[in-house]
């Protein structure tokens, strides 16, 4: 006696196939009446990049590298992003201001070279919750389609604010955050804070 393991089996029909059968015609009527209904349908897809749909405020795309209301680059390379990274995206180096730089980096030490590499990101905005210089914040721009891997990981060129085309980030920047990194006795406020440190020092 044949074992039966499932009762799952289906018993495949013998019966003769009709001419339109054989001609595949109702199978090509359904086929074509679905592709027709699909015709009076919104469409389900936009024409990127020429068509984009309407993103959030607070949409979690390419990074920004803000500067101070003055030009100066925000960020002193405390490497607090990167620590914070799941991803390990974020690699710098940073170096000392020099005398006369001061309208070009606000602290005394600033990042030399910043990367992220894109491919790595998975814009989960962790760098921008750790930064406490207000230095980095995602925007709503998607990160560009590339053909080498290599070009996925952007540096200052293009992490940097231009000083003629500023990015808004006031929606990211809620002021109960900005209120909250401003609050005094909290080490995450001050361990970073260059004067504090230079004071500690000594
Ligand atoms: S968004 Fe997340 S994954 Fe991307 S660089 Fe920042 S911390 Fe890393
Ligand atoms: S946490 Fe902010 S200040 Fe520190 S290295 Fe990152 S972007 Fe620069």
């Amino acid at each position: 006696m044949a074992l039966q393991l499932t009762n799952r089996s289906k018993v495949v029909s013998n019966k003769e196939q009709s001419v339109s059968e054989k001609l595949y015609l109702p199978g090509i009527i359904k086929g074509m009446s679905i592709t027709l209904s699909h015709l009076f349908k919104r469409r389900a897809t936009v024409k990127y990049p020429d068509e984009q749909r309407p993103r959030a405020e607070v949409y979690r795309g390419q990074h920004v590298l803000k500067r101070d209301d003055n030009g100066a680059e925000r960020c002193t390379a405390c490497g607090l992003c990167a620590v914070a990274c799941p991803a390990e995206a974020i690699t710098m180096e940073s170096a000392e201001r020099k005398k006369g730089e001061e309208n070009l980096y606000r602290e005394e030490k600033y990042a030399k070279t910043y990367e992220i590499n894109m491919l790595r990101c998975i814009f989960c905005g962790l760098c921008e919750e750790a930064c406490p210089k207000e230095a980095i914040f995602l925007t709503d721009r998607i990160v560009d389609t590339e053909f080498e891997r290599d070009d996925f990981v952007y540096g200052k060129d293009k992490l940097v604010e231009k000083t003629d085309k500023r990015i808004d980030v006031s929606k990211r920047q809620t002021l109960e955050v900005a209120a909250f990194k401003k609050l005094p006795g909290l080490k995450h406020n001050t361990m970073w804070d260059g004067k504090k440190q230079i004071k500690d020092k000594h």
